[in-house]
């Protein structure tokens, strides 16, 4: 980092390299149509692009994104840590042999699936721990000029985060799988493949640590099976032995997820990460260019365009992970439970899930929603300062010349929309309630006395029961 050069003028630098690093991947693109290219061509735009786009992405408001990324991290550590509480109740009730639905209980064949479940769900816990670790927003608090080297991301930052996404995608899907199957055949493919590649490598003392005369026994009755044949034999099945096909086998099981481009995003991940883990061009190239980065700064202090970069593909990986634990592994864990618990036991402990889904569920609905809000008529462009309080809290005050690039929440992201009002009306009706027209001259809802409030409420209840359709403001995303 070269930052005495940058030091002299960093505003200007910052306005013009913001402004032109948008446009490099536009540039590039224009520049290669209409011409004959050869192949060392091509290998020079390949160059030129994987070395000038990572600076290009840096789109949204780093602020914004830090503040998502934190909140959004704090919902999936409580999410991860609810889980890991549950557990230790769910084993508790699972070594009740009383709580056992009876072809689980002790003595029965399918009983080696109560401590299975169990250990499954730790090993879950750590991969999905190391994740949430690894996910935290960027530490900005010391950072300054002289120290902004520190919060640039290069090939290790990129390397650890999109491995440790690779295995919790791999594992939570994998795990989902089998805690949906609970099939002794498609458990002993799993576990049998895996250990069989283990126990090439591993050292004498590891295998001696790990492998006994049963687990040496199950692996040597695997040996005599063909490679062609372990997905079927009379020991191991596998009916879906890719990722895409556990994905799309666990939705057709679980029921489409709430946002369905789920499925696609979590096979894309998977792909996107794989490019990491075994190391393909991509990921070395566009992650290891060293040299100088343009400076940014906001309120918080400086930055570097890899720093946003980076908080930005955190970001879509945290929500992607937060919304696989929703519609994958909670419903997994769900279905398995009714089937080894009697129902009160299951139905007690399916309650206790869907709750810590609800919670992580609300909190990933609050952040880059779209709100509105009803305005009096000639306020925009005016020389007042206007109140807009988020569904999440934070008020932003949107000063004259009321930009339209200003209408966003710097806390969650949400956009805002605003609808003009004309007339004296003082307060909108909506689906959920009425709010005040930001400008009009009345209390706030709230603070009106409560027959005031009543006779608001009443006006609402005829006005849902005479509309037919929705009304402008009334879908879930409407702001107070
Ligand atoms: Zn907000």
């Amino acid at each position: 980092m070269k930052k005495n050069k940058f030091k002299r003028s960093l505003t200007e630098w910052k306005a013009y390299f913001y402004k032109e690093l948008r446009h490099i991947g536009l540039l590039l693109y224009v520049g290669a149509i209409g011409t004959t290219m050869n192949e060392i061509d091509v290998l020079k735009k390949i160059a030129s692009n994987l070395t000038e786009r990572k600076n290009s992405a840096a789109l949204s408001n780093y602020r914004v994104l830090c503040s998502n990324i934190a909140f959004l991290n704090r919902a999936f550590v409580t999410a991860v840590g609810t889980l890991r509480s549950l557990h230790a109740q769910i084993e508790f009730s699972l070594e009740n042999d009383l709580h056992l639905n009876p072809q689980y209980k002790s003595g029965t064949d399918l009983n080696a699936f109560v401590p299975i479940v169990s250990r499954l769900q730790l090993n879950s816990f750590s991969v999905f721990e190391k994740l949430a670790a690894l996910t935290g927003p960027d530490e900005r608090a010391h950072i300054t000029l002289e120290s902004v080297s520190a919060l640039s991301r290069g090939f290790d930052d990129y390397n650890d985060l999109v491995t440790a996404t690779r295995q919790y995608i791999d594992s939570i899907v994998s795990d989902s799988y089998q805690l949906c199957l609970l099939d002794p055949k498609s458990f002993n493919y799993h576990v049998l493949v895996s250990l069989n590649s283990f126990s090439k490598y591993a050292t004498k003392s590891l295998a001696h640590a790990l492998f006994n005369a049963e687990v040496e026994s199950a692996l040597n009755e695997f040996g005599t099976i063909k490679f062609k044949d372990w997905a079927k034999s009379h020991i191991t099945e596998c009916n879906h032995s890719t990722f895409a096909q556990k994905v799309d086998f666990l939705f057709s099981v679980l029921g489409a997820p709430t946002d369905p481009d789920l499925p696609d995003d979590l096979k894309n991940l998977f792909k996107f990460s794989s490019e990491f883990t075994h190391i393909g061009y991509i990921s070395t190239f566009f992650t290891s260019t060293t040299g100088a980065e343009v400076i940014f700064g906001d309120e918080d202090g400086p930055y570097l365009p890899s720093t946003e970069n980076f908080s930005e593909l955190k970001y879509e990986i945290l929500e992607t992970a937060c919304k696989a634990l929703l519609a994958t592994y909670i419903p997994s864990l769900v279905k398995c439970l009714e089937k080894l618990l009697l129902k009160s036991q299951a139905d007690r402990f399916s309650a206790l899930l869907h709750q810590n889904a609800a919670a992580l569920s609300d909190a990933i609905a609050t952040r880059n929603s779209k709100y509105f809000f009803f305005i009096k008529t000639g306020l925009i462009g005016s020389s007042s300062s206007i109140p807009l309080t988020c569904m999440c809290g934070e008020t932003r005050t949107w000063l004259p010349p009321h930009a339209t690039t200003d209408l966003y929440c710097t806390s969650c992201g949400s956009s805002f929309q605003l609808l003009e009002v004309d007339g004296d009306g003082g307060y909108i009706i909506r689906s959920n309630g009425p709010a005040k027209i930001i400008g009009a001259n009345v209390p706030d809802f709230h603070d009106l006395p409560m027959d005031e409030q009543i006779k608001l409420l009443k006006q609402c209840e005829e006005a849902a029961k005479s509309a037919h359709g929705p009304q402008p403001g009334g879908q879930p995303d409407a702001a107070p």
